[in-house]
């Protein structure tokens, strides 16, 4: 770390940075600096447009070196997706998550490491064509491996010290197998006395009432919320109706000799539905009807063996998948229900005429077997392709979301034709209602809430009702901001002063605005400026830098003089 001279940071607070999820929905991964320590929270994949994943291979904007620990609150790969590529980078601290993370993430990260070996290659090859030097993956499966040795696994609802000045609980988040709710306190001097600070991290929240997970546990309170905002401004489908609507397609598709294509996450959804088909074949047990008779695929790996992972925590289930045991019925299981593994039966899968449902990964139809089965099954009039999951922009399941009438998959056009449906209800997100209603039930409200993990339309209108049924004060996080919490604590340089920003400006918010924020804000950008000088390596570059931070600080101080108004 840089010492920067005459910046002591003697009024400076603790404060968190965005590096993801900042007005998008991937690419969660935030930095906590107490007076103490520095850790993070989560590490995941720029996912979903070019400009996004063109983030994944920009360095850290922090050094690897200085981060104590890391909090991760659930598996998804948007989420933990760069957790190897930190681990190539040094970073060989432990990364506190649930047993059940961790065992989801020994499938998942050697898989992300897979594909990002085989994107490489694809990459190379092109590179050669073109006369260019290829560039690195950025990690590779064994790197997916071994980065998986950093995981400390900790239980629900028990309190931990990952470091002196830090306590944290774990909370089920309801959203996927594992995921978790933080509950952070951290404590530090207020010049004249120890004072504790509340930050909790919803990571990402699940829907109440879904198959197999538990709802999402109520948190008493906070000062400091940073919340999710994934379908900010949606309600989903009522349950029922979304069950209803789901097997009628799947009925009709069956009836005309069609297949069912499901693109769906490996993890999670994918057991979902599986659940659902199995409750719904309960229902005909006794009937021979054609859904009876459907053969069902999943044709993922990584879903086949995320399903043995749930089957193997079951503790992590709600009341009625816990009944479904006891009971003597494995929930995730029914008679027809096929794993595939090899690719040839997977390839198999769309020779053979019988009318079939093929559950496939990825759940946005970016990668994987899923483009096989679009390929195959787009074309024909009489196949349905039925989205159960969120579809960011920029991927090819967002494209026929909003209906494209021809999309490219492995360099071929291919005409849509099949019946494409959208089931909104399967989300494994809570909706604007189901957030409301969680920051509802806590008895202390936070003093302000920090908005991440959304679209920047959907964020605002978030912000917007969040405003209307509580008055809490929001702040909408952008990408590479610092945000400075309140409490007044002295603490050590900033990791972000060391960080040699590249394209992005910094940007400072301060919560709590005061004359003295405003000293305080100058002071670091004067350091963070300081910093970048010293990398200056000839008169330009120190004359550009120069500039650039004059238009900054101007900004800044604009900013801030109107809000101390
Ligand atoms: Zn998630
Ligand atoms: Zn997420």
């Amino acid at each position: 770390m840089l010492n920067i001279e005459g910046l002591k940071m003697e009024d400076c607070r603790m404060r968190i940075t965005f590096m993801g999820a900042a007005e998008t929905v991937t690419g969660s991964c935030y930095l906590v600096e107490t007076e103490q320590t520095s850790f993070l929270v989560d590490c995941g994949m720029h996912q979903g447009r070019e400009a996004e994943t063109r983030l994944n291979h920009v360095p850290f904007p922090f050094d690897v070196n200085q981060i104590d620990f890391m909090l991760l609150t659930h598996a998804h790969i948007d989420h933990s997706g760069r957790i190897p590529k930190l681990f190539v980078d040094g970073f060989d601290k432990d990364i506190y998550t649930t047993k059940a993370t961790a065992e989801l993430l020994a499938i998942m990260l050697p898989d992300s490491g897979h594909i990002q070996e085989m994107e490489y290659e694809w990459q190379s090859r092109k590179n050669t064509r073109a006369d260019k030097p290829a560039e690195e993956p950025l990690y590779t499966m064994q790197d997916g491996i071994d980065a998986c040795r950093l995981f400390k696994r900790v239980l629900y609802d028990t309190e931990f010290r990952p470091a002196p000045d830090v306590r944290v609980i774990m909370r089920d988040a309801g959203h996927i197998l594992g995921s978790a709710i933080l509950e952070i306190w951290i404590t530090e001097d207020n010049g004249s006395g120890k004072e504790e600070t509340k930050i909790v991290f919803s990571g990402d929240l699940g829907n109440k009432g879904v198959p197999i997970m538990r709802d999402p546990a109520i948190i008493d309170g906070t000062d400091y919320l940073v919340i999710e905002s994934t379908y900010g401004d949606r309600l989903h489908e009522n349950s029922v109706n979304k069950v209803e609507k789901f097997v009628k397609i799947i009925n009709e598709t069956i009836a005309g000799g069609g297949n069912v294509v499901i693109p769906s996450f490996a993890i999670g959804r994918t057991q979902e539905i599986i659940y659902e088909l199995n409750r719904e074949e309960e229902k005909y047990k006794d009937e021979r009807s054609a859904f009876m008779r459907t053969p069902v695929y999943v044709d993922s790996p990584m879903a086949t063996n995320a399903t043995r992972v749930f089957r193997e925590n079951e503790d992590c289930f709600d009341e009625e998948a816990r009944q479904y045991i006891s009971n003597g019925d494995n929930p995730l299981d029914f008679p027809n229900l096929h794993f595939t593994a090899s690719a040839e039966e997977s390839k198999a899968l769309n020779m053979s005429q019988e009318s079939k449902i093929i559950i496939s990964a990825s759940g946005m139809c970016d990668a994987g077997r899923i483009k096989h089965h679009l390929k195959h099954n787009l074309w024909r009039k009489d196949s349905s392709v039925i989205f159960v999951g969120y579809q960011a922009a920029g991927t090819l399941g967002r494209k026929l979301v909003d209906g494209a009438d021809k999309v490219r998959i492995f360099n071929e056009e291919i005409a849509v034709k099949a019946r494409i449906e959208v089931i909104e209800g399967f989300s494994g997100h809570a909706d604007r209602d189901g957030l409301l209603d969680w920051i509802g039930a806590m008895q202390e409200k936070p003093v302000k809430i920090m908005l991440v993990h959304g679209e920047p339309e959907v964020i605002a209108r978030f912000a917007g009702s969040i405003d209307e049924k509580f008055g809490i004060e929001t702040h909408i996080a952008k990408l590479d901001e610092t945000v400075i919490l309140g409490g007044q604590v002295t603490r050590r340089a900033a990791v972000s002063a060391t960080r040699k920003i590249m394209d992005a400006e910094p940007l400072i918010t301060v919560l709590d605005s005061s004359v003295d924020d405003l000293e305080r804000t100058l002071k670091i950008l004067t350091g963070q400026c300081k910093a970048e000088l010293e990398t200056a390596e000839t008169p330009s570059d120190r004359a550009s830098i120069l500039a650039r931070y004059k238009v900054i600080l101007q900004k800044e101080t604009d900013k801030l003089f109107e809000k101390i108004h």
